[in-house]
């Protein structure tokens, strides 16, 4: 479903990555003009830890960003494709990654976005496009569509000048950077930073049409969805026995009539402060030992019950309920990072607390993709933020460290402290004495 809502959004076909060369070249009309700068080959700078592999590899980075610039293909004999560099790869296309986007455009970094392709399961744009109405993003008192956010996110990340691939990334290379090489099937990007915002996907329950029924009464995030009309004042399902389906049916016993936590085993897995509160509770009640087999409707395709199995002796029964919550997990699209970040047991990105900042200095992470708690919109926007920045920062360090950097300057820094020193020599020449003139620039950003 996820899938065909894509392909309208986007009014193309696909079937299979190679064939996103269409959706590339969408993005490249809507752009005018996405090829970043030209690099001087002169500024790619060979680490001394790279093996001779990698060397040989710089070297065709090096040819191909001559190719670049003089507008012709890459020659290397072992990979026809475009060869690219970058101040900031992001990876990811919702909020946290074009949050990010826009703050770096804004910046004048410049910064290259790989939206991808149905990764993770996932439309560009992210989980939003999965939703119908979002009313909890601040800046719309009316209720907008979750695709036309994600819309509006990235056009904003387009104006101001981010460079957006309709690509998947597959392979990263932190080892040996910065520069980091990001690549997907058509391009290879070597960045001085990276933003990893891949997101994470609920986990869906495998039961006979389920699908019919998302956004129709199945969902996966009670605070998104509990307060929606359908089921005010109804009876409804949680599925899972974690510490997330206790918190999805608390949340909803605000709302719903009754809710129901149907859960495979004869114990809960979640922490016993938790349970006792959810088993307090007078609206929920748990269906012990039964899994769920499919889903029904009503007649104007809404939900309008599960069909469930007594685990213990087969029996078959129907709970009628207006809305099923699954709460067995979320998956971080994590796996393309192949052991190169640290992660925790869930497979999320650990970061330390207030930061973005990963275990790999230069690459850091925004959004659902390390926040296992949160997981909502503006938290992901607002990570996005904060790795902007921490991006920014680390650039300035290593620029100012004297570092290598593929860029020959960082246009924000130079630009800004520029504009102090003009300021701070003005005042000077104003023979101001003690009163120096405020140092109104600030950085672009902010
Ligand atoms: C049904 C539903 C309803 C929701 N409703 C609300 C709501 O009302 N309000 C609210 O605030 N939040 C809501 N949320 C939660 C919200 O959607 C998420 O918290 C938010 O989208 C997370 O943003 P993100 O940028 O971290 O990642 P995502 O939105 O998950 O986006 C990540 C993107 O990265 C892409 N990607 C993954 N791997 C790669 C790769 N290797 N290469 C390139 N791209 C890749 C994915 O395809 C995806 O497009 C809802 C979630 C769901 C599922």
């Amino acid at each position: 479903m996820a899938c065909a809502l894509a392909l309208a959004r986007f009014g193309v076909a696909h079937t299979n990555q190679r064939q996103q060369q269409h959706c590339k070249l969408r993005s490249i009309a809507v752009l005018g003009a996405v090829l970043p700068r030209a690099h001087p080959c002169g500024s790619v700078l060979v680490d001394p830890k790279q093996s001779a592999r990698h060397a040989s590899r710089s070297f065709w980075r090096c040819r191909s960003a001559q190719h670049h610039a003089e507008g012709t293909a890459a020659q290397d004999p072992e990979d026809t494709r475009e060869h690219q560099k970058a101040t900031v790869c992001i990876i990811g296309g919702g909020p946290a990654a074009h949050t990010a986007a826009i703050y770096l455009a804004r910046a004048e970094m410049q910064p290259v976005l790989f939206e991808g392709w149905m990764a993770n399961g996932l439309a560009p744009g992210g989980q939003l496009t999965t939703t119908t109405y979002i009313e909890n993003f601040p800046g719309f008192p009316q209720p907008i569509l979750g695709g036309d956010l994600c819309d509006n996110f990235r056009q904003q990340s387009i104006n101001y000048g981010t460079t957006i691939y309709t690509e998947t990334v597959s392979k990263i290379d932190l080892r040996h950077g910065p520069p980091f090489r990001i690549e997907t099937e058509e391009r290879v990007v070597d960045a001085d930073t990276v933003i990893v915002a891949t997101g994470a996907a609920a986990k869906k329950l495998r039961i006979g049409n389920i699908d019919q029924f998302w956004n129709m009464g199945i969902s996966a995030c009670a605070v998104c969805d509990g307060s929606s009309p359908l089921f005010r004042n109804h009876p409804v399902a949680v599925i899972g026995g974690g510490d997330v389906a206790m918190e999805e049916a608390l949340f909803l016993a605000r709302y719903a009539s009754k809710v129901y936590i149907v859960h495979r085993f004869d114990h809960l897995e979640s922490s016993v402060v938790m349970a006792r509160r959810a088993m307090a509770h007078p609206k929920i009640e748990v269906v012990w030992q039964h899994e769920a087999l499919e889903a029904f409707g009503k007649e104007d395709g809404t939900l309008a019950g599960i069909r469930i199995r007594d685990r213990r002796n087969g029996e078959v029964s129907d709970l009628a309920v207006n809305g099923l919550f699954f709460a067995i997990g979320h998956a971080p699209a994590t796996a393309f990072l192949d052991g190169q970040v640290e992660l925790d047991s869930g497979g999320y990105i650990v970061t330390p607390p207030g930061s973005t900042a990963t275990s790999v200095p230069g690459v850091f992470a925004a959004g659902d993709v390390m926040d296992r708690k949160w997981r909502q919109a503006i938290t992901s926007a607002g990570a996005g933020c904060i790795a902007s920045m921490e991006a920014q920062h680390f650039l300035q360090a290593r620029q100012e460290s004297g570092a290598a950097t593929l860029v020959p300057a960082v246009a924000l820094d130079a630009a800004w402290a520029a504009q102090v020193k003009a300021a701070t020599a003005a005042a000077e020449q104003q023979g101001s004495g003690d009163e120096a003139a405020p140092a109104t620039a600030g950085p672009v950003s902010s």
